[in-house]
């Protein structure tokens, strides 16, 4: 039997925008509120056949590492509230009639607040809408998909969630740093360098410790902090660490120093945002595994026999 062939997309992303703030879909959520509080949908009880949400990871960049779920979602969502950590690349693969409401954060840029998307997708699946929430990486690992799940379950919205690639293990894996190893890390850590209240008060002792891997999220403004407090609580100044810049996408970029000179060598090269920061000895296993590492990436794999 023939199979259905897999159609690459064509979408147009001209109907796409990251500009920021976007008024209009603030105002979207406040006219899809007034729509729901007429209609009385807040007050009766949750009809089980009408609306829900899919919280959905989107992984890093690299459309090639989406879970063939969040694909199939993707070819049939009708409403799509995105994230700016998802890739244009990825967003690509909408369906092209899904209307598409665009939630920002980037850092210190909201084009909604928090609770402002939490009542946007309340109030779209009250109107019986399936919504498409579409986070960068996965949405239980620094996604705030925790606090929407807890939203949405406290006020009886069916839901799911489809975990997708985090950013550590799509950055480690195309920078060539595997995250444990037998000799050199018995654990990963991952820990966020951007605290609700905005400061970066970690657990430094326990970040410090040798034989570990440590991936900070959110940390790339404060790479310089970060390493110094890593060394003022007892970490080897000598201990590889990198930055990496846009992992996944075609312009990643890998910055690699130790903790002593992360800094300096980060500033010099000007990384910026979104970026991991990956501390520990697995990073001086780059230099071996980089060579051969991305020789065959982008190329198609030989085609299976009929
Ligand atoms: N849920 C996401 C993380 C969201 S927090 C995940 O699982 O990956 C946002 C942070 O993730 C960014 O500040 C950055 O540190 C990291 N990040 C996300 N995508 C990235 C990418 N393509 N390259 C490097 N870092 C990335």
């Amino acid at each position: 039997m023939a199979r259905r062939r897999w159609e690459p997309p064509h979408r147009s992303l001209c109907a796409v925008t990251r500009e920021e703030p976007r008024p209009a879909d603030r105002c979207a959520v406040r006219a899809i509120e007034r729509d729901v509080a007429s209609a009385r949908l807040g007050t009766t009880p949750w009809p089980r056949s009408r609306g829900a949400v899919h919280l959905v990871g989107a992984g890093p960049g690299d459309p090639d590492l989406l879970t063939l779920r969040a694909v199939r979602l993707m070819r049939e969502a009708e409403v799509v509230v995105y994230d700016y950590l998802v890739s244009d690349a990825i967003l690509a693969f909408l369906n092209p009639r899904a209307e598409l409401i665009y939630a920002g954060k980037r850092q210190g840029r909201h084009a909604l607040s928090q609770d402002e998307i939490n009542r946007l997708l309340l109030a779209l699946a009250r109107r019986g809408r399936r919504v498409l929430r579409l986070k960068g990486g996965d949405p239980f690992v620094f996604g705030r998909g925790g606090e929407e799940a807890e939203y949405l379950a406290s006020r009886g919205v069916p839901f799911e969630v489809v975990p997708g690639v985090t950013s550590a293990s799509g950055a480690a894996a195309y920078a060539g740093i595997p995250l444990t190893h037998r000799d050199r890390a018995r654990a990963v850590v991952f820990v966020t360098g951007h605290l609700k209240d905005g400061s970066c008060d970690l657990d430094w002792p326990m970040l410090a410790r040798a034989r570990q891997t440590v991936v900070i999220y959110m940390g790339v403004t404060r790479v310089a902090e970060i390493c110094a407090q890593l060394v003022v609580h007892g970490l080897d100044p000598a201990t590889p660490a990198a930055v990496i810049e846009k992992a996944t996408t075609p312009s990643q970029r890998v910055v690699a120093a130790t903790v002593g000179t992360l800094a300096a060598v980060a500033a010099e090269a000007g990384v910026k945002p979104p970026a991991l920061i990956v501390i520990g000895e697995v990073v001086a296993l780059r230099e071996s595994l980089d060579r051969q590492l991305a020789s065959i990436r982008g190329r198609e794999l030989p085609r299976a026999a009929a």
